[in-house]
């Protein structure tokens, strides 16, 4: 049965904190991207989130916290040294996967032994976290394989009827997910880039990057299979080109017989604006710029699909700082429809 959805303002947390503690489920802004939370101790709360996303059950949560003395209830022994990377990149888009406890529900860590955890670096998120005093389990607040939610306006798009309130902080810092960081494998593990990148873990920690992150499939025609390895996907085909020659090919593809007759629209930096005529084009930003290209690509992933693009072509970046997030969303999003020029 759909239920109202309320979208509430900053100073109405009390509404949010009430619910939570009821083992309601509420969306909420984080620096990274619109989480969906719920009462991280409580089973039955948990589920909901799962079933408000059509999250398959295998997949698990990020626990958020306000204060590092909440860690101590959620894990058992951990290496020392994940003290440091706390003290560097809390508050903060770092989720540290440490041994869980048993006071950690098994539908939140996915059946695994381990929980991941993070404390977000928003106001409104550590004001929500600090005033219900409760771990928190939050995935992104979009429905499950959708592009993450970086506006309550996209969260009230997938979810709305679902949730009784989302909390609206304006929109989002970040725009990608959290990095996801293994801290129970030596050396540490990437297992999904994010804000903190491997470059600034490095200087704290040795870490490897786990291989599906890079995961890079290049095909020499966009017509991969792969599917089964789409994620953050909109319903128009994405389809990324790397390289020098990105502006001709996605100009050939475009007018190729596949695609021509199609409505097809292209995601570029600002310098390349000007060389997709006859297209629909939208603005990545500065090609030095990543950090704002990473806060636009959800945004622009969605608005592909409110203008009814069947075909999305993205010109692809390379793979370091916060550009190792950009193409995993990328990769990810275009089911691995990734060609080099
Ligand atoms: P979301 O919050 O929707 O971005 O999803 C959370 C991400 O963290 C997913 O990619 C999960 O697979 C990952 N994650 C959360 N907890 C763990 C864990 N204990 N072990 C491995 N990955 C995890
Ligand atoms: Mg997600």
């Amino acid at each position: 049965m759909a239920i109202e959805t309320r979208i509430i303002q900053p100073d109405e947390l009390e509404i949010a904190v009430q619910l939570l503690r009821q083992g309601e489920c509420v969306a909420f802004p984080t620096e990274t991207v619109y989480g969906l939370g719920a009462n991280a101790l409580n089973t039955k709360a948990v589920q909901k989130i799962f079933q408000v996303k059509g999250r398959p059950a295998d997949n698990p949560l990020i626990v958020h916290i306000y204060n590092k003395e909440q860690v101590q209830e959620l894990v058992i022994a951990y290496d020392p040294i994940v003290d440091q990377l706390m003290e560097r990149f809390w508050p903060g888009p770092l989720s540290l996967i440490l041994p869980k406890s048993d006071r950690v529900p098994t539908v939140v860590s996915g059946g695994l032994d381990t929980v991941a955890i993070r404390m977000p670096d928003h106001p409104v998120a550590l004001a929500l976290l600090e005033m219900v005093d409760l771990p928190i389990a939050a995935p992104s607040a979009n429905l499950s394989g959708k592009p993450s939610p970086t506006r309550a306006e996209h969260v009230f798009h997938d979810l709305q009827g679902r949730i009784p309130v989302i909390i609206d902080g304006g929109p989002t810092g970040w725009g990608v997910e959290s990095t996801v960081l293994d801290c129970t494998v030596k050396p540490f593990r990437i297992l999904r880039p994010g804000g903190v990148t491997y470059e600034q873990l490095k200087e704290v920690v040795p870490v490897e990057v786990d291989p599906s992150v890079n995961h890079a499939v290049v095909v020499d025609q966009p017509r991969s299979p792969g599917m089964k390895y789409k994620h953050y996907a909109p319903n128009a085909k994405v389809i990324v080109v790397k390289g020098d020659h990105a502006p001709q090919i996605i100009n050939q593809l475009a007018n190729s017989p596949e695609y021509q007759h199609l409505k097809r629209g292209v995601l570029a930096v600002e310098e390349n604006l000007h060389l997709y005529p006859g297209m629909i084009v939208l603005n990545l930003g500065p090609k030095q710029e990543q950090k704002t290209i990473a806060s636009r690509l959800y945004h622009l992933l969605r608005q592909a699909d409110s203008i009814g693009l069947d075909v999305v072509f993205v010109e692809g970046f390379t793979d370091d700082n916060v550009g190792m997030a950009i193409m995993n969303r990328l990769r990810r999003a275009s089911g691995n429809q990734i060609i080099q020029s």
